[in-house]
């Protein structure tokens, strides 16, 4: 049983970070494997920020490893793994999400089983505990691909998963950083300069988004992503995290990958 804790080299990812797996012949044996990241941003991590995230991403680990051990599914690791940061506040995801400029945590999840090439996700959900789940209903309950907003809720709701206020996603530490985005927005946008830096609006915009890939004994991959998406964001945008093929992509004949960074910006290639 391999396993990486990716959490240091992932939160020094700069804009874009990438997670791949890659297989090179279905027929080999194959040792398990899971990786996991905490989001990018994080170059500029105290050591503090940054001890308070090792425990979860350690937690989150050992959950996806254990689904592995016991001969469990890729899709089942990286479900599991995902749950831990999503219930964790540190995490930009579940519980702890960032917020929209109006004031709302809007969810976006994505995960898809590289065997199958099936997939599923959510986005813009407001009142899924664990969003992952949300994503794993989609595409074993339904035809779609992608649900978004109250669908997504609806959906969640019809099949038992566990639902929570608004008010269950709410950290300080979130709301304080929508606090500056909006004034730093508000500073910049009555400047000259402002007009030329459209995209450096945000304060630490995106830190903590959650991901895992993993490989299973049979050889199969699979891929997940969770997030609250970025600090400000119009309410009802929808990041790259939701968007199979950008976000998180998984196929057994070539690679697993989960992404973080500013979405907007690569979900165009
Ligand atoms: N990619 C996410 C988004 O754009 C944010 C992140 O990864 O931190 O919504």
């Amino acid at each position: 049983m391999k396993h990486f804790s990716l959490s240091k080299a992932v939160f020094m990812a700069a804009s874009l970070a990438l997670l791949g797996l890659t297989v090179a012949n279905a027929q080999e044996k194959f040792s398990p494997v899971i990786v996991i990241h905490g989001g990018t941003s994080g170059l500029d991590l105290t050591k503090e920020e940054f001890k308070i995230r090792e425990e979860p991403m350690k937690k989150a680990l050992l959950a996806g490893q254990a689904v592995l051990e016991k001969g469990g599914s890729a899709m089942d690791a990286v479900t599991a793994a995902i749950m831990v940061l999503e219930d964790d506040p540190n995490f930009n995801a579940g519980k702890g999400a960032v917020f929209t400029s109006d004031g709302f945590n809007e969810l976006d999840a994505s995960i898809m089983d590289g065997s199958t090439k099936k997939a599923g996700a959510v986005a813009m959900a407001r009142h899924i505990k664990n969003p992952i789940l949300g994503a794993r209903l989609v595409m074993d309950k339904t035809w779609h691909t992608l649900v978004a907003g109250e669908g997504a809720d609806k959906l969640a709701k019809e099949n038992g998963l566990e639902m929570v206020d608004q008010k269950y996603f709410f950290t300080q530490f979130r709301y304080d950083a929508l606090q500056k985005a909006k004034e730093k927005q508000k500073l910049l946008l009555d400047s000259e300069k402002a007009k030329k830096t459209s995209l450096n609006l945000h304060e630490r915009p995106y830190l903590g988004t959650v991901g895992a890939i993993a490989l299973d004994k049979n050889g199969n991959l699979a891929a997940a992503t969770s997030t609250g998406g970025m600090t400000n964001k119009m309410t009802g945008r929808i990041g790259d995290s939701p968007i199979i093929g950008s976000g998180t992509y998984a196929d057994n004949d070539s690679v697993a990958v989960s992404c973080t960074g500013t979405g907007d910006i690569y979900m165009r290639v």
